[in-house]
Parts: C-alpha cells; sequence; structure tokens
C-alpha cells in the first residue's frame, strides 16, 4: 500500500473519463514493497514452507476466482485500456485465468535430477530453488493477461513478486492483488506497486529484486538491462517486433485477407506480434491490398463496452499522436493510403480513435515498414521469390514472430526454419497459449516466457556434491 500523497488519474481512452485515482509510489514505498516481499520469502514464512500440492491449489485458486470475476475484470480492462469488451471477455481474462491453471499443474514437478559425474565415491544431484524477489514490470496492451503470464510461473516456483503495472492501465492488476489475497496467498508474497517510469526503474534497480522480468519497448528494455546490472539480476526481456507476414499466391486468398485483418487490427494493433508488414507475392498483390482495404474499412470503430465494437481507441492520445506521425510519416515518404488514416468524429471525437489503416505503395526504406507503429496500421508490400522475402523479413533490427501464409507445406517448414522470429505461425492469427514459449529473437528481447521454459526464468539451479565414501 503506497503512502504517497501524490496521485494520478487512470482515463477511459475512448471518452477522456476519469475511472480511478492511482498512487504514484514513492522510492519508499517501492522498498517497503520489497522489505514485505523478502518477509514474505524468508526461510520458515507460510509461503516457504507451504507444501506444494497447497501451492499448486492456491495458483488453481487464483484461477477460479479470476473466472467468477470475469464479467467485472473485462469490464474494468475494457474501460482502462480500450479493448472491445468481446476480447477483454472472452480472450484476455479467460487467458490470464489459463496461466494459473497452467502453471498450477508445474508447481509439483519442479525437479532436480541426478548426474553421472564421473569422480568415484560421489553422489551427485540438482535442485531446483526460487530465484527470489522478483521485479515484474507490465506494459498497458493486455494488462491483465500480461500481469498473469508473469505472477503465474513466479509462484509456481516459490518466488515472492513485486509488480508495477502499466501507468495507463492499472486497475485489473489492482484487482488482482486482492483476488491473489483472497485464494490464500500469504501477505507480502505479491506486492503491487502503481506509478509511472520512475517506479519501473526503481525496480530495476533494486540491490534487493534478485530478478526482473519485464515486457515493454525495446528502448526501456536496454536501460532495464543498465539498471539490472549493479545486482546481477536475472533479467528476462520481452519487446518490440515488426512482424513479416508473408502471403503466397496460392493460399486461399479469403481466409488471409481476414486472418492477417485479424491479427493486425487485434486491440487495434497494440499487440507486440501484431501482423504490421505483410509481403504478398506479385500475382496477389494488388488484388490483396484492394481486399484488406475493403475489409478493413468495414471494420465497425467504437467504445469497447458497445456489443457491435471491432475497434475500440488507442490506450490514450499520446499514443494516438505517435501513431498518427507514423502515418503522415507514410503518407510524406509518398506510400499510397487505401484506407483509414483519419478519425471517426461524432460522438467518437472526444476519444483516441484512428480508423484502421492499410498502405499500399510502400518501399522498404520507409519508417511506416521498419518501425514499430503499435497501432491500427498495416502496410502491403509485394515480392517476387521465396529467397528475396525471406532476406526481407530478416532484414530487422526485430525477431519476435512472422507470419506465413500458403498451401505448400513443404514451403512453410522450410521458411518456417529460415525465418528469425521467436514464433512462426503459419495460416493463421496470432494467438498466444499459456503451454507454448513466447519470446523473440535479437532486439525483441531475452528469454522465453510461458510454457516448461519459464519455469528456468524463475529458478536457480544448484548443484550439490556428497562424498559416499565415508
Ligand atoms: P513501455 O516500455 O513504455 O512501458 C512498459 C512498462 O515499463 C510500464 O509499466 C512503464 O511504466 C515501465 N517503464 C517505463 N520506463 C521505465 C524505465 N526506465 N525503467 C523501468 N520501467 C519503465 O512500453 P509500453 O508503451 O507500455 O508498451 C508498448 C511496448 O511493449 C511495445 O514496444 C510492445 O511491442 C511491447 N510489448 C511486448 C510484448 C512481448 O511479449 N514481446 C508484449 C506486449 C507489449
Amino acid at each position: 500500500m503506497a503512502t504517497t500523497a501524490e496521485l494520478f488519474d487512470t482515463l477511459d481512452p475512448a471518452t477522456g473519463e476519469v475511472l480511478a485515482q492511482v498512487a504514484e509510489s514513492s522510492p519508499a514505498d517501492v522498498d517497503a514493497a520489497v522489505d514485505r516481499a523478502h518477509a514474505a520469502f524468508a526461510p520458515g514464512s507460510p509461503w516457504r514452507t507451504m507444501a506444494p500440492s497447497r501451492r499448486a491449489a492456491v495458483l488453481w485458486r487464483i484461477a477460479e476466482l479470476i473466472d467468477a470475476n470475469a464479467d467485472e475484470l473485462a469490464e474494468m480492462e475494457t474501460r482502462d485500456q480500450g479493448q472491445p469488451y468481446a476480447i477483454a471477455r472472452n480472450v484476455s481474462i479467460p487467458a490470464a485465468a489459463e496461466h494459473f491453471r497452467y502453471y498450477a499443474g508445474w508447481v509439483t514437478k519442479i525437479e532436480g535430477e541426478t548426474s553421472p559425474v564421473s569422480i568415484p565415491g560421489v553422489f551427485h544431484y540438482t535442485l531446483r530453488e526460487p530465484v527470489g524477489v522478483c521485479g515484474l514490470i507490465i506494459p498497458w496492451n493486455f494488462p491483465l493477461l500480461i500481469t498473469a503470464w508473469k505472477i503465474a510461473p513466479a509462484l509456481a516456483c516459490g518466488c515472492t513478486a513485486v509488480v508495477k503495472p502499466a501507468e495507463q492501465t492499472p486497475m485489473t492488476a489492482m484487482r488482482l492483488g486482492e483476488l491473489i489475497r483472497e485464494a490464500g496467498v500469504p501477505e507480502g508474497v505479491v506486492e503491487i506497486v502503481t506509478g509511472g517510469p520512475a517506479v519501473g526503474a526503481a525496480i530495476a534497480e533494486h540491490p534487493r529484486i534478485d530478478k526482473v522480468s519485464f515486457t515493454g519497448s525495446t528502448e526501456v528494455g536496454r536501460s532495464i538491462i543498465h539498471a539490472a546490472a549493479g545486482n546481477f539480476k536475472r533479467v528476462t526481456l520481452e519487446l518490440g517486433g515488426k512482424t513479416p507476414v508473408i502471403v503466397f499466391a496460392d493460399a486461399p486468398l479469403e481466409a488471409a485477407v481476414g486472418g492477417v485483418l485479424q491479427g493486425g487490427m487485434l486491440n487495434s494493433g497494440q499487440v507486440c506480434a501484431a501482423y504490421s508488414r505483410v509481403y504478398v507475392e506479385r500475382p496477389l498483390a494488388d488484388e490483396f491490398a484492394q481486399q484488406m482495404a475493403g475489409a478493413a474499412a468495414t471494420m465497425k470503430v467504437g467504445h469497447g463496452m458497445h456489443a457491435d465494437t471491432q475497434l475500440g481507441p488507442l490506450v490514450s492520445h499520446e499514443q494516438l499522436e505517435r501513431v498518427q506521425g507514423y502515418v503522415q510519416s507514410g503518407i510524406d515518404d509518398g506510400a499510397q493510403l487505401l484506407t483509414g488514416g483519419d478519425r471517426p468524429g461524432g460522438d467518437l471525437s472526444a476519444g483516441a480513435f484512428l480508423n484502421p489503416t492499410i498502405f499500399g505503395g510502400v518501399t522498404e526504406d520507409m519508417a511506416i515498414a521498419r518501425e514499430e507503429i503499435f497501432g491500427p496500421v498495416v502496410v502491403v508490400m509485394p515480392f517476387d521469390d521465396i529467397d528475396e522475402v525471406t532476406g526481407r523479413a530478416n532484414d530487422s533490427d526485430y525477431g519476435l514472430a512472422a507470419s506465413i501464409w500458403t498451401q505448400n507445406v513443404s514451403r512453410a517448414h522450410s521458411l518456417a526454419a529460415s525465418v528469425k522470429a521467436g514464433t512462426v505461425w503459419v495460416n493463421m492469427p496470432n494467438p498466444i497459449d499459456a503451454a507454448a514459449p513466447w519470446g523473440g529473437f535479437k532486439s525483441s528481447g531475452w528469454g522465453r516466457e510461458m510454457g516448461k521454459h519459464a519455469i528456468e526464468l524463475y529458478t536457480e539451479r544448484k548443484s550439490v556434491w556428497v562424498n559416499t565414501n565415508g
């Protein structure tokens, strides 16, 4: 609980309405949260002595409480972040619960091993121990889901955590903190601290935090690496992306247009793996771009709480201005605006809305083809052969994800192997799942969250040697 008197507003980006005032935690608040997380991690504490089977039951209970409060959490997410209620209620909130259920299963399966060392008279084994107090820093695009995908494995491994939601979207993380306590997690095990970049920086450099897991921009990720160097924190980074989508001429046109549009416009394009640069084999390229533009133009833009809304607002006016800057740069660079680029008027004029935007006539050197826009903007470019498109897809600082559309299975597998990306989707939009590893090559980050790989991130391996000669 913050002691600071300083508060900031969290807004509904669709209307500008103030939803709540939230504490801007001070450095002393962060210190106090770290102290409580340390006390909860101390040997002999209720958390450290809890049997694995009981800890698993507690994680499962958190999932049940998320499910039981799903309507409330979904509305909170929609109002705070902007995403359509159907996305919040059917994707973000259930997936958050799934992460707790998935890692509940892991608690009783975190094992050491015996090692066949070649030194006689010695028995060797390994232990897996929780890494300690973890700093978890969350972005604003899928607030509850990303909070869950970090907290669940941290708790499964027996760690404690100081969690900072993004300043734009703190509501569901604060509510999750209450549900975690209600589920039976002891005091101090999960500490939620609210506030902006200074609070995140205090976590990243804190000498008594053992590990930091950060999801956010590549630029801030770089600063986390420097901040974490002080005490050699373990660092996991899930950063930006510029997902190449490669559509071959044999792809079924309607399914490809629908899937790519869905992958590009989900959450108004505020998705790290958004289908943002689309390479289409030349015979299909013009037709594909026209159909994408036509389908995008029919998308219903509106407040996330309206039942027919397909595209909500951007998270803030600041983000809207950033995305509009990219739209203008595309126009200035000579790209062809096929649809969108403008803002809806009427009732929506006060909100941070941008109409779905598709560019054609794009060349590789343009900022809209190279930089992460994080908005409802997709660029379409033609290609001629597989080697050329592989080179273009890989010519990026990012390597988070890629997408391939073809009916040729051999080509799909060979391209999946040669594209430099942490995740490849073939003939489908871009879902994630608790069981599938997630993370990027190159400037898209370090490490793989989700799946069994996250257990590595939240444990240390200890090597134990025992002299059996005596
Ligand atoms: P951001 O980097 O601005 O902020 C992310 C979080 O870091 C926020 O909680 C913020 O308060 C905090 N922060 C800001 N400055 C900090 C500092 N100096 N030290 C420590 N913490 C700091 O990112 P954002 O704008 O919230 O999110 C958008 C970015 O996140 C995009 O680049 C997107 O690609 C990326 N993202 C990546 C993934 C992934 O899984 N790879 C998922 C979602 C979002």
